[in-house]
C-alpha cells in the first residue's frame, strides 16, 4: 500500500480528535454540570434549630409542691441593703423611712421575729431574709415588712399588697387574710394608697431578676403602719409583738386555707 494513500486518513481522525472535545463540553453544559455549586445564598439548613417556646412560662402548669412542712419567708425591708447584688444596685441606697432615731430596718426586724417566734410554735420552717433575696427563692408565703414614712407626720394606716403580675394564682388570698387579721390586731385603718413601688417590688420580679422570689411563691408586701406617725410608732415600734400577733395569724388562716397546716 502506498503510504501517501495514508495521509487523508490520518487528517481525518486528528480533525475528529481535535472537535470532540467540543461535542463532550456541550454535552455537559447541556447537564447543567458547570453550574456553581456555591451561589453565595445563606444555607438553608440549619440542624438544631427548635421552634421557640410559644409560652416560655409552661413549665409553671407542672409544677409541684416540694414535700415538706409550711415554709414561710419573712423578708426585713431594707436589713443590710449594702449588700445587694449588682443586679439591684441602684437599691443599696434605699435606706427607707427613719422618725424618732429608729431605721425603717429595725421595726421591719424586731416585728419579723417576733412574727417567726409565733409561727414556729406551728411547726412552720422560717426564714428572715434580708433585702437581698435566694435566687428563685420558693416559700409557701413570702411577706416583705416594711413600714412607711411621709412628710406629712398626720399619715397613717397599714397597707398590703401582691404583685402585678401573680404566677401563683394565691398572693390576693393572702392579702385578705392579713388585712383582716392585721387590722383587728393592730387597730390600724387600711390605707388603700397602693403605689407600683409595692405591686411592682422588686423582690416579687423573678423574670427580671435573679434575686427574686420563686413564681409560685404566693408574696405579699405589707407596710406596717407610718413611722413618721406618732400613734402609728406605738404600735410598730413600741409594741412590735402587736403588729407580729397580725401579721402570723393571717399567715396561719391563709395556710390553713391551703391545707398546708
Ligand atoms: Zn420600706
Amino acid at each position: 500500500m502506498d503510504s501517501t494513500l495514508l495521509i487523508p486518513v490520518f487528517k481525518k481522525i486528528i480533525f475528529f480528535l481535535l472537535i470532540l472535545p467540543l461535542f463532550v463540553g456541550g454535552f455537559l453544559v447541556g447537564k447543567n454540570y458547570f453550574a456553581p455549586t456555591d451561589t453565595g445564598a445563606p444555607p438553608y439548613v440549619i440542624e438544631d434549630l427548635t421552634p421557640p417556646d410559644p409560652d416560655p412560662f409552661e413549665w409553671l402548669n407542672t409544677w409541684t409542691r416540694p414535700e415538706g412542712p409550711a415554709r414561710v419567708g419573712l423578708q426585713v425591708g431594707h436589713w443590710k441593703n449594702n449588700e445587694l447584688p449588682e443586679e439591684l444596685e441602684r437599691l443599696r441606697g434605699n435606706t427607707g423611712a427613719s422618725a424618732a432615731g429608729k431605721s425603717e430596718w429595725e421595726v421591719n426586724y424586731a416585728i419579723a421575729e417576733e412574727t417567726k417566734n409565733i409561727l414556729a410554735e406551728k411547726n412552720i420552717i422560717v426564714d428572715i431574709l434580708p433585702s437581698t433575696v435566694p435566687p428563685r427563692y420558693w416559700a409557701d408565703v413570702f411577706v416583705a415588712i416594711h413600714a412607711d414614712g411621709s412628710t406629712d407626720r398626720s399619715a397613717s394606716g397599714f397597707k398590703i399588697a401582691a404583685p402585678r403580675r401573680d404566677f401563683s394564682g394565691n398572693a390576693i388570698d393572702l392579702v385578705e387574710f392579713i388585712t383582716e387579721t392585721y387590722g383587728a390586731e393592730t387597730k390600724l385603718l387600711f390605707d388603700d394608697n397602693i403605689s407600683r413601688n409595692m405591686t411592682g417590688y422588686y423582690a416579687f420580679a423573678w423574670w427580671r431578676y435573679e434575686h427574686a422570689v420563686h413564681p409560685k411563691t404566693a408574696s405579699v408586701i405589707l407596710e406596717t403602719g407610718f413611722l413618721t406617725n406618732a400613734n402609728d410608732r406605738k404600735i410598730i415600734v413600741n409594741r412590735p409583738e402587736v403588729s407580729a400577733k397580725g401579721l402570723a395569724n393571717g399567715i396561719i388562716k391563709y395556710l390553713t386555707s391551703k391545707e398546708l397546716l
